[in-house]
């Protein structure tokens, strides 16, 4: 089967040598040498000034959302993955949906301040697809309106925007380093911010809000990563130049190779170092969506209907009609992208693709 992605392994060995050590230490987690090394390691190459590694990429947005969405409206996105809104209502907020742009696929900012009430006390916003929001115009509504900022960033590990970690933006910004992400831990995520102030925050709040063994902080919960998933990504880590690489060999084959009259692929946000994370084609329609997955099947090739349905249709959010995202998630599929997809698999794709749509 050709899936959508594929998750990338270091040798066996590498990850058992990392694993010896929580083994010999006898430490499996509560921020054991594995993990303070991968989160040292990972700090310096994104050039963050704060992370905190937690247990899934959820959590994080959990985290930020109890800290500044203090049980009010949230504004966020329609097009993004279920736990975006999810976490919005798990943690007592309202979602209110503004709408995406059609060709960035993120939050249309020129919307955002329509939608502002005296209850909004946050911005959730997704950089889709390791794409960045129009960072500048959201800052400045916030600022604006006195409203925090939280991303999910998700799929942008390694994404750089004006020539720095697109983690740097926001009060919070998370990423998850889930299995089937950029960079993973089996489950595994992250939390970053600007300010020692927050990263106090949020670092108490993954752990049980412990000051200490005796004292606390505040309110926390358990969110810490183990041993053994910072060993896979410790394992994992020097292989991260390569698998950006080879993706991007991936997706410049697609780009030259699709006939993209009656197709769309996403426009990314000018002065962006971008991942290859995902991707995402759009066509005319959803008939025609589901005529391409219908023969890529028959050659046993699966892509994914990444993000469908729209967020806003689903039964718990309540949300307001959104046409943009609607139309869009109807009609967007993610092509296969992964290390060590072929050359003729590729073309077979290709092949498919362009015989049905041109
Ligand atoms: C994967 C993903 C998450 C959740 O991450 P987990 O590590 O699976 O908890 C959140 N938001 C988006 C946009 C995602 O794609």
């Amino acid at each position: 089967m050709i899936p959508v992605t594929k998750t990338f392994l270091p040798p066996q060995e590498e990850y058992n040598s990392y694993v010896k050590r929580a083994w010999d230490k006898v430490w499996l987690t509560n921020r054991g040498e594995l993990t303070l090394e991968l989160e040292d390691k990972l700090k310096k190459y994104l050039d963050v000034p704060h992370i905190t590694i937690t247990n899934n990429g959820t959590i994080p947005l959990q985290i930020a959302l109890k800290l500044f969405g203090k049980g009010g409206e949230i504004i966020t996105t329609p097009f993004s993955y279920v736990a975006t809104s999810a976490a919005i209502v798990w943690e007592n907020c309202t979602p209110v949906f503004v709408d995406i742009n059609p060709e960035y696929l993120t939050i249309d900012e020129t919307k955002i301040e329509a939608a502002i009430t005296s209850k909004t006390t946050a911005i959730l916003a997704t950089h889709v697809f390791g794409n960045p929001c129009h960072i500048e115009a959201i800052e400045a509504i916030a600022k604006k309106h006195n409203l925090k900022v939280i991303y999910d960033a998700a799929h942008c590990f390694g994404v750089t925007y004006n020539k720095q970690s697109v983690f740097n933006f926001g009060d919070v910004s998370t990423c998850s380093f889930h299995a089937t992400k950029l960079f993973h831990t089996g489950e595994g995520g992250a939390m970053f911010c600007n300010d020692d102030a927050t990263q106090q925050q949020l670092f108490y709040s993954h752990n049980f809000g412990h000051n200490g063994p005796l004292a606390f902080h505040g309110l926390g919960i358990n969110a810490k990563i183990s041993e053994l998933q910072s060993a896979m990504g410790l394992a994992l880590f020097p292989y991260m130049e390569h698998i950006i690489a080879e993706r991007k060999k991936v997706t410049d084959f697609y780009n030259s190779h699709l006939n993209f009259e009656n197709l769309k692929s996403i426009k990314i946000r000018e002065n962006t170092e971008w991942n290859h994370s995902y991707y995402p084609l759009l066509f005319e329609s959803e008939a025609v969506l589901l005529k391409v997955q219908e023969a890529l099947a028959e050659e046993n090739i699966i892509p994914r209907r990444y993000f469908y349905p729209s967020l806003n249709t689903i039964t718990y959010t309540n949300g307001a009609e959104m046409p943009v995202s609607e139309s869009i998630a109807s009609r967007v599929v993610c092509l296969p992208l992964y290390v060590g997809l072929s050359t003729i698999d590729l073309e077979k794709i290709v092949a498919i693709i362009n015989k049905l749509t041109s």
